[in-house]
């Protein structure tokens, strides 16, 4: 069955893929008059053009997003969608362009990122994720002692603040690597820039 749309007059067919459900707490299947599109497109005008219509929003926004469930929920969208985008040689141009105006808009910010810990985690917390997280990958042995490994992720915190440069630990022989694997011990680690780590990937020597 075909629905035409009261807005652009095109023909969709008459499900929740092409038009939004009017009300759901009232009736699970009456169809808004205007296609997904339509609609669409007049929020986001609503919500350029007016003030009101911009902190409605930000408000029920605010409600939402403080709900724990949805944190959650929006974190893994937000990664997925990242992880998406990136696929494309287009998507990851756009996010480059994104990160890079934000860098540009907020220079102090940017500042303080570079020079803090990982997303704002202590080293020690770090160490005890990483060690733990590989744990599973039988990347650390059971005797491993985190009272060693730590001391790492420390260090690198610290050059990471002395320089503003982004320091990290490595894996010297990698954990990955293409004929052997590396371990999480302590006679594999080493603190080095964030972007030779990255450069290096899963190589065993720095390219
Ligand atoms: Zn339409």
């Amino acid at each position: 069955m075909l629905r035409c749309c009261t807005k652009c007059s095109r023909d969709f067919p008459a499900t929740t893929e092409f038009f939004h459900i009017v009300d759901r707490k009232i009736s699970a299947t009456t169809l808004r008059g205007d296609c997904v599109e339509c609609f669409r497109t007049r929020l986001r005008l609503r919500y350029a053009t007016s003030e009101k219509a911009r902190s409605d929003l930000t408000a029920s926004t605010r409600r939402r997003r403080a709900r724990a469930d949805v944190k959650e929920k929006e974190r893994i969208y937000a990664r997925e969608k990242k992880r998406k985008d990136r696929s494309t040689e287009e998507g990851a141009a756009r996010l480059r362009d994104y990160v890079r105006t934000w860098r540009a808009a907020n220079p102090e910010k940017y500042e303080r990122y570079k020079t803090t810990t990982y997303k704002g985690v202590t080293p020690k917390v770090l160490a005890k994720n990483r060690t733990r997280d590989l744990r599973k990958t039988r990347a650390t042995p059971p005797w491993v002692e985190l009272s060693l490994i730590t001391p790492f992720y420390e260090y690198a915190a610290a050059l990471t603040k002395q320089t503003g440069i982004r320091y990290s630990v490595d894996h010297i022989m990698p954990l990955k690597g293409k004929d052997s694997s590396g371990l999480h011990v302590p006679w594999n680690l080493q603190v080095i820039p964030l972007a030779d780590n990255i450069k290096k990937g899963n190589r065993l020597c720095q390219m």
